[in-house]
């Protein structure tokens, strides 16, 4: 059995695989450091834990015919080498499989991939190695690069997202990524909208949803991707 570090389980979502009724597990193990990040309690991979994988799995059994899938979500899931082995469990289990991550270890998700049904890809920042190393205090564009390649030619469905911290990004980036995205071949791109997390003092209602209001971004990314919608 996989000895998979969870930081956390939700028992029962409609959001987090499009069109499924899923369980999500919440990885342990983070590499970014996203000023947004609602979860940094499990980016440190190794806490003690009262979520275990041999309790998921047991759960798991009692939700046959009343769940369709599991995500594997985080933290960020690519970062634990027991995935594969975790994934193949749950599929044993008849449930579908779906993949939050943020592109971190390409090599990795190359190996998961075939066994997985459905991923969303968080693209964080432009795809201009400066703008992304201040919005995410990272160098780790290339990898999201070269794993956002590696699903356009998988074949598999998935969908891009990003989610609007006003403090981090411009309308501007928006338009510019979403050009890239689309210019890649990018089918599915969603905005997600920025909730101001504990220590935002500054962050107005109205910072966040100048995005959501701003009717020619709006009808561009409608125009530019096949689906095109936001979340709030
Ligand atoms: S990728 Fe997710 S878990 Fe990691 S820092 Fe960003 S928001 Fe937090």
């Amino acid at each position: 059995m996989s000895e998979l570090l969870i930081g956390g389980v939700e028992t029962f979502s409609t959001v987090d695989f499009p069109g499924r009724l899923a369980a999500v597990v919440f990885m342990q193990g983070c590499p970014w450091r996203c000023p947004f990040c609602y979860n940094a309690v499990i980016q440190k991979i190794g806490q003690p834990t009262n979520f275990l994988w041999p309790k998921f799995i047991e759960f798991l059994g009692t939700r046959k015919g009343k769940l369709d899938a599991v995500v594997f979500s985080g933290g960020e899931p690519l970062v634990q080498d027991g995935l594969a082995e975790a994934i193949k469990e749950v599929k044993s289990l008849s449930f579908e499989i779906g993949l939050h991550t943020g592109g971190y270890r390409p090599e990795h998700l190359e190996r998961v991939l075939p066994l997985v049904d459905w991923v969303g890809l968080d693209i964080k920042a432009p795809f201009i190695a400066e703008r992304y190393k201040a919005v995410t205090q990272t160098n780790h564009l290339d990898k999201v690069l070269q794993s956002l390649d590696l699903l356009l030619k998988s074949g598999k469905d998935f969908e891009c997202r990003t989610t609007c911290d006003p403090r981090l990004l411009s309308v501007e980036d928006i338009y510019v990524m979403a050009d890239a995205l689309k210019a890649k071949g990018v089918k599915k791109y969603f905005l997600q909208q920025y909730r101001p997390v504990e220590g935002d003092k500054v962050t107005t209602e109205a910072d966040c949803e100048k995005f959501f209001k701003d009717k020619d971004l709006l009808e561009k990314l409608k125009a530019d991707f096949e689906e095109f919608d936001t979340r709030r």
